[in-house]
């Protein structure tokens, strides 16, 4: 089958053959894959970053975002069947460890990533445990099923916590910030401001319906939240850019009580002049959001979907064949794109 592989340590992918996956455990299941959609995640890979020369051992088949259809089921799998869609939970979990037991899956401390740590969805076929398949409502639009994953981080993140009638800043407006926005809006948050310095994304966050767009590179964010909000701050503050500066930004602009979600992932130290003013006496309640909660997430993101209520589509801003992986790469290294989708098997 044809497949997007990191063969060997280095910058780039090879599209090449590789052996399809045969089912070994009675519990696996192996999905065709129609569409696979491109995380910040795969252009780490691609560009071989500090964190993907540590991590991936290749050869190794990339892509985790899937929406295929299921082909083939191990004997003992009862939770799909042949010919339905799915798309998938790329936390592979082990069901064993503490965390597993005490129903925190999505940190399992043996947690193996689809595409990272196993072969991934950047293929015509892809083999996953039947726990891992979601098997997605009819009334979902076909090409948003891939976008399930990363939906999910933006559920999370944004009702991990009340959000009713809240003030909230979603700092970094890359597809899981938009996300994050539409999810508040529909959730009954009171007002979002979507801080982001690019205007290319600004305008999607505008769609999505955040209330007030602040480029930081022209406004302060700080001062802006503040003046909006009678000097208080927001009351939930989503950090979805992984930027030192903005982390430090967004605790600034939330509101004593505040809470904090962060997803974004700094590549740097971030170095808080004032710990005790900032954090403590301001009594932040932070949370840490790993992946998506199993399985709760979701079902709140499957409902949020087909109940209409947050619309997907119009954040896949390309659609690309596999051969044409170098293209999609660049377009997401320069921040000219939202979601792309592989059309693998359309
Ligand atoms: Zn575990």
């Amino acid at each position: 089958m044809k497949a997007l592989v990191k063969v060997k340590p280095g910058k780039g992918f090879t599209l090449m053959d590789m052996p399809e996956p045969v089912i070994e455990r009675p519990n696996e299941v192996i999905i065709k894959v129609k569409y696979a959609s491109i995380c910040g995640t795969d252009v780490h890979i691609y560009q071989w970053d500090e964190w993907s020369e540590k991590r991936i051992k290749p050869p190794r088949i990339i892509g985790h975002e899937l929406c295929g259809e299921v082909v083939e089921a191990g004997k003992e799998v009862k939770s799909v069947k042949i010919g339905d869609i799915v798309s998938a939970e790329t936390h592979i979990v082990c069901g064993d460890c503490y965390q597993c037991k005490i129903g925190n899956m999505h940190i399992c401390d043996n947690v193996k990533i689809l595409g990272v740590d196993i072969d991934g969805v950047f293929a015509e076929y892809v083999k996953i445990p039947a726990l891992n398949a979601w098997k997605v409502s009819s009334n979902i639009p076909i090409e948003v099923v891939s976008l399930f994953e990363p939906f999910g981080n933006a559920v999370h993140s944004t009702l991990i916590d009340e959000i009713v009638g809240k003030d909230v800043a979603v700092f970094g407006c890359g597809p899981i910030g938009l996300m994050s926005i539409g999810v508040a809006k529909v959730s009954g948050a009171k007002r979002v401001f979507a801080v982001e310095v690019s205007d290319y994304r600004l305008d999607f966050a505008k769609m999505m319906g955040a209330d007030f767009l602040i480029n930081p590179l022209e406004e302060d964010p700080v001062e802006l939240i503040l003046d909006k909000t009678d000097g208080h701050g927001v009351d939930v503050f989503l950090e979805m850019s992984g930027n030192p500066k903005a982390i430090i930004q967004g605790i600034k602009a939330t509101k004593k009580g505040g809470r904090v979600s962060l997803l974004g992932i700094p590549k740097d130290k971030v170095v808080f002049e004032d710990f005790a003013e900032d954090i403590v006496f301001k009594y932040l309640k932070i949370y840490g959001i790993n992946g998506r909660l199993m399985f709760k997430t979701w079902y709140q993101a499957n409902a949020l979907l087909e109940s209409g209520k947050v619309n997907l589509k119009p954040l896949i801003t390309h659609k690309f064949k596999l051969e044409e992986y170098d293209k999609a790469m660049q377009l997401l290294i320069n921040k000219k794109a939202i979601k792309i989708l592989f059309e693998i098997n359309p």
